[in-house]
């Protein structure tokens, strides 16, 4: 039997400063392969839109191997299925990949891959692509381990393969995996190419700015480097990132490769535990909110009648992405003033983000639902962020033009409109505001603090930030008043209603 090396693509799509591939073409014959499971694309936080840019990953992969010698091997269905099948016709020597820290879906999967390959008696060899790791490496150590992993090589492979006749499949259409139907005109291309150009102008031109209009949602669609839904699909690694951003002599950069550093702190914290994907950090915040479809669908479509979030919804519905700062805003409308589960809120932005990555989603989705408990609480003001971050209400007009006759001091708050025809006139086609702002957040504020009074809430608090806190100096300040005063730390929001 011919003997090989299988290289199993999963969220690495790239061959350069890929150490599996690298690895896995030392000694034998490999078979690329790249599996394509329906289980996982049909989970409600997968979506059509994610599925287009993995698409055009894959393709542009196929194409590099291709040049190479060895076309991508596509294969629909099981893993273990089809590393049996691939058993059957060569004799396989090791598997190798990266390791990943994905949804619990995928964890499940790679606890069966690594039992099969135990009882079969094949080497998988896992590497390790962000700064994430297994076993019990103690957070204290995380950072010293994060920095000597990227101080590593990147690692570039010549060699020409040999192609292996081993039958794959073509890429399914597009109805195969029953996606609603989510267009997303605005969303960037998928591949390696795209992912080289992006960052090339990003780090030419806009990484200057990236500073100053990093809040905005406007000037930060070009000046952030919108590098994350590559990042998320492995199209390029983050070593190459760094190691391009070096070059670049602006107090900026600083700033974005702290960005790269918090990427895989977050994931960290989910491979140290996986059920933080559905379950609260801290027990006595678990189902404290109410399911609400109308209030869930009314945000989730930019309808909730406050004209900023609405506009930041209604861009990231039409671009796949949006910063940080919106995200963050979005996701606190929803858990603390309309009071819906982050669970379900959670889910809904994860389809429309193309960057959707669970161990930064899903600690944010915590975090700006005040769950975590060690870290501050942050009620975000639509009007305030929007008369920050959109002072004369363009952004607003343009995602949100049933409000493009609205004077520019009112735009924020149409409410205000004190003429009662020209308020009915200029909002017709606008709906009222779905809650009150500051009774909604003054609700959400009250309840977190009585819950932070309950019996061991402070000592669960404390155990919750000796696995999951950040160790960097500042945080662990803050981070120290939040557990040893427990009168109102947590409760310092930034509300300015
Ligand atoms: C509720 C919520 C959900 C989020 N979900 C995701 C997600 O699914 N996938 C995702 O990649 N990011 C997520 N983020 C983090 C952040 O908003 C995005 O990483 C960032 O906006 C991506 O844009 P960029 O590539 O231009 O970032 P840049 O500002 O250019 O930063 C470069 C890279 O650093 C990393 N990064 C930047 N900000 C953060 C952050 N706050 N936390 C962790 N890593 C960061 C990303 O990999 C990013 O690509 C979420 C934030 C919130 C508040």
């Amino acid at each position: 039997m011919h003997e090989i090396n299988i290289c199993w693509f999963k969220k690495d799509l790239r061959v350069v400063d890929n150490e599996a591939l690298y690895n896995a073409s030392k000694d034998y014959d490999v078979l690329p392969l790249y599996i394509l499971e329906k289980e996982k694309w049909q989970q409600l936080s997968h979506s059509y839109r994610q599925w287009q840019f993995c698409k055009e990953c894959i393709i542009d992969l196929r194409e590099d191997l291709y040049l190479m010698g060895q076309p991508l091997i596509i294969r629909i269905g099981d893993v273990i299925d089809i590393f049996e099948e691939i058993k059957n016709t060569y004799k396989i020597k090791g598997i190798y990949s990266h390791q990943e820290t994905g949804d619990f879906l995928s964890y499940k999967r790679d606890q069966k891959v690594r039992r099969w390959s135990r009882e079969n008696n094949i080497p998988w060899e896992e590497y390790i692509q962000f700064g994430v790791f297994r076993g019990t490496l103690k957070r204290d150590k995380w950072a010293k381990t994060y920095k000597k992993h990227f101080e590593k090589e990147i690692i570039n492979i010549t060699k020409v393969f040999k192609a292996l006749p081993f039958k794959g499949e073509n890429l399914p259409s597009d109805n195969f995996f029953d996606f609603k139907n989510d267009k997303c005109h605005g969303r960037c291309i998928g591949g390696r190419k795209e992912a080289i150009k992006r960052l090339n102008y990003f780090l030419n031109n806009e990484i200057y700015s990236y500073g100053k209009n990093i809040s905005s949602p406007a000037k930060s669609y070009f000046s952030c480097s919108r590098l994350s839904p590559y990042i998320t699909m492995g199209c390029i690694s983050l070593k190459e990132i760094l190691k391009h951003t070096k070059s670049v002599k602006t107090k900026d950069s600083k700033m974005f490769t702290s960005r790269l550093f918090w990427h895989c702190h977050f994931i960290q914290k989910l491979e140290t535990q996986p059920e933080l994907e559905f379950k609260e950090y801290h027990p006595y915040f678990e189902n404290i909110r109410i399911k609400n479809d109308y209030f869930l669908e009314a945000w989730s479509e930019g309808k909730t009648g406050y004209p900023f979030l609405d506009a930041c919804m209604r861009s990231l519905n039409h671009n796949g992405w949006i910063n940080f700062r919106m995200r963050a805003m979005l996701m606190s409308f929803a858990s603390y003033n309309l009071w819906i589960p982050w669970q379900e809120s959670g889910l809904k932005l994860a389809q429309k983000f193309i960057d959707y990555e669970p161990g930064i989603h899903w600690n944010q989705c915590q975090m700006q639902s005040g769950t975590t408990s060690i870290n501050t609480n942050r009620i975000y003001n639509p009007i305030k962020q929007g008369k920050d971050h959109d002072p004369k209400g363009t952004f607003i007009k343009k995602w949100v033009p049933e409000l493009k006759d609205i004077s520019q001091d009112l735009i924020h708050e149409p409410w205000l409109i004190n003429n009662i025809d020209i308020y009915n006139s200029q909002t017709m086609n606008y709906i009222k505001p779905i809650i009150d702002l500051k009774l909604t957040s003054r609700n959400a504020r009250k309840l977190l603090f009585q819950i932070s009074l309950k019996k061991e809430y402070w000592n669960i608090s404390k155990r919750i930030y000796e696995k999951h806190g950040s160790r960097k100096p500042t945080n662990k300040r803050k981070t120290k008043k939040i557990i040893n005063n427990s009168t109102n730390k947590q409760f310092e929001l930034d509300l300015n209603l």
